[in-house]
Formats: structure tokens, C-alpha cells, sequence
């Protein structure tokens, strides 16, 4: 289905509402009777980074208003620990090894793009009539690597630069350009988090007094040793200040729907592709390992019929969203989904839960000393065991008596053919390697940290 232009005013109108005028978000919107879903991505944000999942700092009081106003995941996992297999797993309901799509090859390998072919949540969606837009703001999740399919407006800046405040302000205008009785589907992107942490005038000095002066970036060397580990609480404080300035503009957001009068019929959903590295396990950064910092991810949904102020433990994967999203909507899951639905009444207590994706020697951000080596993870209740394949390499935590994950434990044998297992899984996506980037693409990709 071809793509739906938005009228060239309404551009030229977001254009100069960055620029002068500040845009006007009081529109009123004649109520649906169905139901829409927003589905919030702040790529890069780790779990305990956030007041709600008990970070000591103020970080996210607008976040935590929605958790009290809905359901908060206390045990979401991603699939992957960086962004390009991990939005795969979003949208098509299916873990990596089962998607395909992630890098593979080495430092002289290669992406492969989404398999058009495979169920996505914004197709299924889309083929059920409901209006799909997505605000996008990375590369990797361009129509190049063919995330737009399934959507009717795809809005991806691909430098990773345009900040939440004009991706809200993009959104809130499409919002007012959609027909009254047409219910939607909406992925709004957030990259702001991701590294560089150089938050704005005053989120900047939020958390530490000299702001942008002190560094905004790991110094690497040309065989990734960190130059600079002394900064890395100064990087940390300019992290939770990306965090705070991302919240404040969910706010308005947020504001921008009630003024609209589609709160009742909105369902919210706020999570992210994976975490964030600070030096917990002599790494930084993400895509290289599987530990918590790095998959560990918040889960949050509120809206109508989504019960209020509730905190589930149950186990939950970025895979479960697609699944989630269709059940709540009444829509049929497409077969062979991977993921569960969060909100039925009868989820598994106790399921195994697979990560995988990791190809470190892709990273330039990787410091891991078996960064020669593909890895997986997979957990069970307090159990979680990362095997490095290719090697007779298993090493398992309890989550619950070393969250941090600082003592490694001899894997038990179930545990190991778990991973084994998960490591076989047929692939059924297709995914096909992407074609040639543009030196522009690659530019960002190389200044990001994604190749050498
Ligand atoms: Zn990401």
C-alpha cells in the first residue's frame, strides 16, 4: 500500500512550528468509539534508570504518573541488546533466531532487513483498517531496513538527531489530520537517550552542576580501550538528564491526547529496545552482552480497561507486545507468534524467555573479552544462563540473590539445552541483506558507534 502524503502545508506548518511559532496543540478531535494505541519507544533506556522501577533520582515523574494510571512489567525483557534485531522482535511478535534479522558475518558482515513477507503488528493492524503512522528516529529502522512496511505514514529521520520535542510536535499534527472516525495505530520513536548524552539547556545541569562543559561521549581508542572511565559518572548524570527532558515532553504528549478527548479511547504503552552499559561489566555502551543492563527494559501500559496502580511480575518480553496489542484490540494474532498476551488472565508464571542478536564485533562500543563469540541468553524465573556458542561456554546467575549479576554460577544442564535449544530455532523470517548504504547512512552508523 503506498505511502499517504500529508498535505504540504501541514509540513511547511511543522517546519515553522520548530522554528518560530510554537505549534498549536489545543485541536479538538470529535472522541472515537473504538480504541487507538500509541505505542511509546525511548530506545536506549534501561529499566532501573527510572523512578518507577526505584532509581533514587527524579528521572521520569511524568512516566511514573502512567504507571500509577495503569500496569507497570516489572520483569520486561528485550530480545536483543541493540536496536536493530530487537525492533524485528517488536513488530513481528517472534524472537530473533525465529525473525532472522540481525547482524551476521563479523566486522565484515552485514545487516539484513526486515522480512516483508513475515506478520508485522503495523500490516495485521493496517490490514484491519485501522489508520498506521509511525514517528521514527534512527537509521536502522528506515525503509531501508524495511520497517515502513504496514504503515501509512512512515516519518523516520534517520540521523538520529531531530529530538523528542519535534518528534511530539510532528505527531500531534498528524493527529489533528486524521479522519474523525478512524482509529489508528501509532509507533512513536524516541532516540534522544542514546548516546551522545548531551541533554539540553536545563536538563543538562539537572543532576550534576557543570552540564554540557564535562564530556558527552566515551573516549575510545582505535581498538575500543576507554580513555576516559573517570567520566562515567558525569556520563550517567547526562544520561538521566536525556531521560528527564524525554519525560517532560511525554507531558506534553500526553496533554496533546486529553485536549483532544481521546484519552478514553487510547491505550498507552511505553517501553524500549534495551539498555545501557555503564562500566557494570568492564563495558559501555550496548550490543555486545546480555546482562541486565542491557536487556532489562520498562514495560508500562495504561488505558481503557488496563488495570490501575498494578505491578505484575510476570515475566515479559518485547516480543509479547505484538500479541498484547492485537488480543486487546480484538484483532486474531497471526499464527506462530512467539509472544504472549500480558493481558489475558492465564499468562506463564514461570517461561523461558530468550535473548539473543549479539554480534559484538560489529560494535565499536563493544569492550568484552569474548567479543569473538555469539552469545544467547535465555531466562526462567531467577534463572538465567548466557551461552556463548561456539564454545563449551555456559554461565548461569540468580537473578533474584545477584540481580547485578556479579556472581557466575556452573550452568545446570537444563538450563544449557534451554540455550541450545533456543539456538536452533528455525528461522522462519527471510530476511534478505540490505543494499548498498548511503555514505550518509554509513556516516551515522560509523559516528554512532554501529561500525568501524
Ligand atoms: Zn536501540
Amino acid at each position: 500500500m503506498p505511502i499517504k502524503l500529508i498535505p504540504l502545508f501541514t509540513i511547511l506548518a511543522v517546519i515553522a512550528g520548530c522554528t518560530s511559532t510554537p505549534p498549536d496543540t489545543s485541536g479538538c478531535r470529535i472522541p472515537s468509539n473504538g480504541k487507538n494505541v500509541i505505542l511509546i519507544i525511548i530506545d536506549t533506556l534501561r529499566s532501573d534508570h527510572l523512578s518507577c522501577f526505584g532509581y533514587q533520582r527524579n528521572t521520569s515523574p511524568t512516566i511514573d504518573s502512567l504507571a500509577d494510571s495503569g500496569t507497570l512489567w516489572l520483569n520486561a525483557q528485550s530480545q536483543a541488546p541493540w536496536t536493530l534485531p530487537s525492533h524485528a522482535s517488536i513488530w513481528t511478535g517472534l524472537s530473533v533466531k525465529s525473525h532472522g534479522t540481525t547482524h551476521i558475518g563479523g566486522v565484515e558482515g552485514f545487516d539484513l532487513q526486515l522480512d516483508p513477507q513475515l506478520p508485522s503488528l503495523p500490516a495485521t493492524l493496517q490490514n484491519s483498517g485501522f489508520q498506521t503512522s509511525g514517528f521514527i528516529n534512527f537509521v536502522l529502522l528506515s525503509e531501508e531496513f524495511g520497517f515502513n512496511h504496514g504503515f501509512d505514514w512512515y516519518d523516520c529521520d534517520g540521523s538520529g538527531e531531530r529530538t523528542v520535542t519535534a518528534t511530539v510536535d510532528a505527531f500531534l499534527y498528524w493527529l489533528d489530520y486524521q479522519a474523525e472516525t478512524e482509529n489508528f495505530f501509532c509507533v512513536i520513536h524516541l532516540f534522544d537517550v542514546h548516546a551522545p548524552y548531551n541533554p539540553m539547556v536545563p536538563y543538562d545541569t539537572a543532576f550534576c552542576s557543570e552540564g554540557v562543559d564535562g564530556v558527552s561521549r566515551w573516549d575510545l581508542s582505535e581498538n575500543g580501550k576507554i580513555l576516559n572511565i573517570e567520566d562515567c559518572q558525569h556520563l550517567i548524570d547526562m544520561y538521566d538528564g536525556e531521560i528527564l527532558y524525554v519525560d517532560n515532553e511525554l507531558s506534553r504528549l500526553f496533554s496533546g491526547i486529553r485536549q483532544r478527548e481521546i484519552a478514553d479511547s487510547t491505550l498507552i504503552i511505553i517501553t524500549s529496545d534495551h539498555g545501557e552499559e555503564f562500566l557494570e561489566h568492564g563495558g559501555v555502551g550496548h550490543g555486545h552482552a546480555l546482562y541486565q543492563e542491557q536487556i532489562h527494559v520498562p514495560l508500562i501500559l495504561s488505558g481503557p480497561g488496563i488495570n490501575r496502580g498494578s505491578i505484575s511480575n510476570i515475566p515479559a518480553a518485547l516480543y509479547d507486545i505484538m500479541p498484547t496489542i492485537l488480543s486487546y484490540l480484538g484483532v486474531e494474532v497471526p499464527e506462530n507468534v512467539e509472544g504472549l498476551d500480558l493481558l489475558s488472565h492465564a499468562p506463564a508464571q514461570l517461561r523461558q524467555i530468550p535473548s539473543g542478536g549479539v554480534s559484538p564485533d560489529r560494535f565499536f562500543l563493544a569492550m568484552m573479552s569474548l567479543s569473538d563469540f555469539q552469545s544467547c541468553a535465555v531466562t526462567e524465573g531467577s534463572k538465567k544462563v548466557i551461552a556463548y556458542m561456539g564454545t563449551d561456554r555456559f554461565i548461569q546467575f540468580n537473578l533474584d540473590e545477584d540481580p547485578e549479576e556479579n556472581i557466575p554460577l556452573a550452568a545446570d544442564s537444563t538450563m544449557i539445552e534451554k540455550a541450545l535449544f533456543y539456538w536452533a530455532t528455525p528461522r522462519r523470517g527471510n530476511p534478505s541483506p540490505i543494499g548498498e548504504l548511503t555514505d550518509e547512512i554509513n556516516s551515522t552508523l560509523r559516528d554512532l558507534g554501529y561500525i568501524r
